[in-house]
């Protein structure tokens, strides 16, 4: 079930606005540490406890003149047929363009719920002038600043309402997906993984479904490939390639369990690696990486490791993460890349109890205590795993406001010592007690 907001529009309105400030803040506190995004277009954001992704499809055009109208509509259609909520912005001060009226006209056809953003409305006198935005036809409009903020949250108290929570399925099955840029090998991979049988599951063409679930159950492993790659729509302005594959893979993605990230050997972690694997990160998806084509590789006895620390400094400062070397085409490592991605399944869903948790991490906090902040003494007293689709943490502490993001990651790292949590994300919260 993915919740995914895509805002459209022709340049200039704001979008890109709009988005930094729905995904920013959370940006802020979670990759304080990365300067590696700065042309990423989609991000994970959340409104009263409801999490999505927003996609900012203007990223995805070329300002080149002739491509670019052309590709704007097709970017609206494709955002129809993606998205589960869209968000129409126009500008107030320009009023109604024409580009305004073409996007118009596409998503008055859309079955999905379309907000009209009326942007730039900065103060009341400009409110008046957004009525005319009512000439779409698309219902209700909202007006917004996308510089101030306002207006920003009555618009999503609505946006979400069309959101659905992600349903807690017991004892699925493990859910995989295989993501990562164009010609890195997916499809290889899942053709040699699971054979003829894929054809049994072709998708008919024009359904709606997001992806085709593949049953895999082979040498004693059992579970579902969450699969896009298929899919794969044919487009005629190149630009739209890349978003019409990032759409598909934030979906695979929020599906799936465990996320298996292929980079391409010959051209290393490239930043839309980066942002898949932050986006898998924030999302709580166990990961597995894998460097395909490692055949291409001219290697000695040097080369695995140079690569290998080369991808975890960009991975910083989750490195916990597995890291193969595989060739599809020999098919070398394939299987072993299916059993880690299995395992971190098992990590991502593992329970440790609550004594085994204790005594383990008290000794250690004990000996290494939080330091003293603001002449106030900080004493943890216990720690539990909350019960929730990813490992999660609270530690239980006299003032938890003073525990700061070093000593959080100490914390992090020791429990990765004692507990496998290889591949996985985990969350740590400090609470009163
Ligand atoms: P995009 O091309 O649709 O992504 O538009 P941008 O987000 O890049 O914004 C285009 C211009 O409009 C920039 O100069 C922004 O600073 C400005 N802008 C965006 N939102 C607002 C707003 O709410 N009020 C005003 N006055 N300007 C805005
Ligand atoms: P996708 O776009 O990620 O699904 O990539 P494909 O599976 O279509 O592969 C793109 C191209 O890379 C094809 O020509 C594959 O034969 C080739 N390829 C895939 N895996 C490997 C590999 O491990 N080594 C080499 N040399 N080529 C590969």
């Amino acid at each position: 079930m993915s919740n995914i907001i895509a805002i459209v529009g022709r340049p200039n309105v704001g979008k890109s606005t709009l988005f930094n400030r729905l995904t920013e803040s959370r940006k802020a506190i979670v990759d304080d540490f990365s300067g590696v995004t700065r042309d990423r277009h989609y991000g994970v954001s959340e409104w009263t406890d409801k999490q999505f992704t927003v996609i900012d499809t203007g990223g995805y055009v070329a300002n080149s003149e002739d491509v670019f109208e052309a590709a704007i509509r097709e970017q609206v259609v494709i955002a129809i047929e993606e998205a589960t909520v869209l968000i129409f912005m126009v500008d107030v001060t320009t009023g109604i363009t024409d580009l305004d009226d073409d996007i118009a006209q596409l998503l008055r056809r859309s079955k999905k719920p379309v907000f009209t953003v009326v942007n730039k409305v900065d103060n009341t006198a400009l409110e008046n002038e957004a009525s005319v935005f009512y000439g779409f036809g698309l219902g209700e409009i909202y007006t917004i600043s996308s510089m101030t903020g306002s207006g920003t949250g009555e618009l999503l108290d609505d946006v979400i309402t069309h959101f659905e929570d992600v349903p807690l399925e017991e004892n699925a099955l493990p859910k995989l997906t295989i993501v990562g840029r164009p010609n890195v090998g997916k499809s290889s991979l899942i053709n040699a993984l699971i054979g003829k049988d894929r054809n049994i599951v072709t998708p008919i063409a024009g359904t709606t479904r997001d992806s085709i679930h593949i049953h895999y159950n082979q040498f004693g492993h059992e579970f579902m490939f969450i699969d896009t790659a298929g899919l794969r729509k044919k487009t005629k302005v190149k630009e739209n390639i890349e978003f019409y594959s990032v759409m598909r893979t934030i979906k695979a993605l929020e599906e799936a369990d465990v996320v298996i990230l292929m980079i391409d050997a010959e051209e290393g972690m490239e930043s839309q690696d980066v942002n898949i694997f932050h986006l898998a990160e924030k999302n709580k998806k166990g990961i597995v990486i894998l460097v395909n084509k490692w055949d291409l590789i001219e290697k000695n006895n040097q080369t695995t490791k140079v690569f290998e620390e080369e991808i975890r400094k960009r991975l910083q400062p989750f490195t916990d993460i597995p890291i193969l070397f595989t060739s599809v085409v020999n098919k070398q490592r394939i299987f072993q890349a299916v059993e880690t991605a299995l395992q971190v399944f098992q990590n991502r869903s593992k329970k440790v109890p609550t004594s085994k948790l204790n005594d383990v991490m008290l000794p250690i906090i004990e000996k290494y205590p939080p330091p003293s902040s603001k002449g106030k003494y900080i004493k943890i007293k216990y720690v539990t795993q909350i019960n929730a689709t990813s490992p999660m943490f609270a530690f239980f502490c006299n003032l938890p406001q003073y525990i700061k993001e070093p000593y959080k990651r100490f914390i992090e790292n020791k429990l990765r010592e004692n507990f496998d949590f290889n591949g996985v994300p985990i969350q740590i919260y400090f609470r009163q007690k």
